[in-house]
């Protein structure tokens, strides 16, 4: 069992989880003397499931005790994707413990029907705008409300807040990746949820379809992650390893970022749609990657353009027909960073 221990005396023990088929990450079970904190609560399919129960007892051997959900004395979860807070309808079969998110994705947890349904209708928009066919874009909607099939709303007991202490963390709230997106920091020990992974760079949507998130409140967070993290010696994720370079990967993530937005640029020395410039910067991509890579431009598109480093080249056929694909075009501005 991966486990770590602050400067303090707080344990956090990692829950590897089988979160979705070809998708592995970790709940954490934080330690401290007086509580036991579950962060995340993996997807809710059964087999991740399975592997928290699991990853509970296994948690035990290290402690010396027995410990199962019933034993949590509350659930935080780091951001409001299902990936993280998927099991909590399962953990709460298991334990009344309060549950904790940031405010701004309280009602993804507990209003997630009516949620997706209007995430869902502004995706749609995003993607007709971007130049996606109306039989691909009925596809991509049906991968995207698929999460509907099996998660069922919960209340939601305890709202975080930025600066806010809990159980001996801060609470930093960091948006971009998702709008409410916490980190929790102890002494030394960070746990940052998806905000920074070692290896995948995580993965952005444009605000246009979610407030709060985007690229310009990444970059943001990014830097409030390295003011804040200058005595961390570990931070744990939502996925992949442990890291003892935190702010190093983060000045490596803002660094690739700037690369794809120049990459961007350059694509659009021509008129271009978004389909077109996801198109020219990835290879061949199924299934729900081409949803990553089509929001995942968008939201560079959506930086470059609200920046003024791009312009709407068909701005007549955009006015005479709203559903008109937009086509964007680079201003001559050499592009700078604050
Ligand atoms: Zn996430
Ligand atoms: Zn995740």
């Amino acid at each position: 069992m991966e486990h770590v221990t602050t400067r303090d005396g707080a344990r956090v023990i990692r829950l590897p989880l089988r979160l979705f088929p070809g998708l592995r990450g970790y709940a954490h079970l934080v330690v401290t003397q007086d509580a036991l904190l579950l962060v995340d609560t993996g997807s809710g399919l059964p087999e991740s499931n399975h592997d928290l129960v699991e990853g509970l007892k296994a948690a035990g051997d290290v402690l010396g005790r027995s410990v199962t959900l019933a034993d949590v004395d509350a659930i935080l979860i780091t951001h409001g994707h299902i990936d993280h807070f998927g099991g909590l309808p399962f953990v709460r079969q298991h334990t009344r413990a309060p549950i904790y998110v940031h405010e701004l994705d309280v009602r993804v947890l507990s209003r997630f029907e009516e949620r997706t349904a209007l995430a869902t209708r502004d995706l749609a928009i995003f993607l007709q705008r971007a130049g996606v066919r109306e039989e691909r874009r009925r596809q991509l909607m049906e991968m995207y409300g698929f999460a509907r099939t099996f998660y069922r709303s919960v209340p939601v007991e305890g709202v975080l807040h930025e600066g806010q202490r809990f159980a001996g963390f801060d609470i930093l709230h960091v948006p971009g990746h998702c709008p409410g997106h916490v980190c929790l920091c102890r002494e030394d020990v960070m746990l940052v949820g998806d905000h920074v992974l070692p290896h995948t760079s995580p993965h952005l949507s444009p605000e246009s379809i979610t407030r709060y998130t985007g690229l310009g409140h990444y970059l943001e967070s990014l830097e409030r992650l390295a003011s804040f993290a200058t005595g961390v010696k570990v931070a744990l994720g939502g996925h992949e390893r442990a890291m003892t370079d935190v702010i190093d990967r983060a000045r490596e993530i803002r660094q690739r970022h700037m690369e794809k937005l120049q990459e961007v640029l350059d694509i659009c020395r021509e008129p271009r749609t978004i389909v077109e410039i996801s198109l020219a910067r990835y290879s061949r991509r199924h299934g729900y990657e081409v949803l990553l890579a089509l929001t995942e431009t968008g939201a560079h598109v959506e930086y470059l353009y609200e920046r003024g480093y791009l312009k709407v080249a068909n701005l007549e056929e955009v006015e005479g027909d709203p559903s008109a694909p937009i086509l964007y075009q680079r201003i001559d501005r050499p592009l700078t960073f604050a």
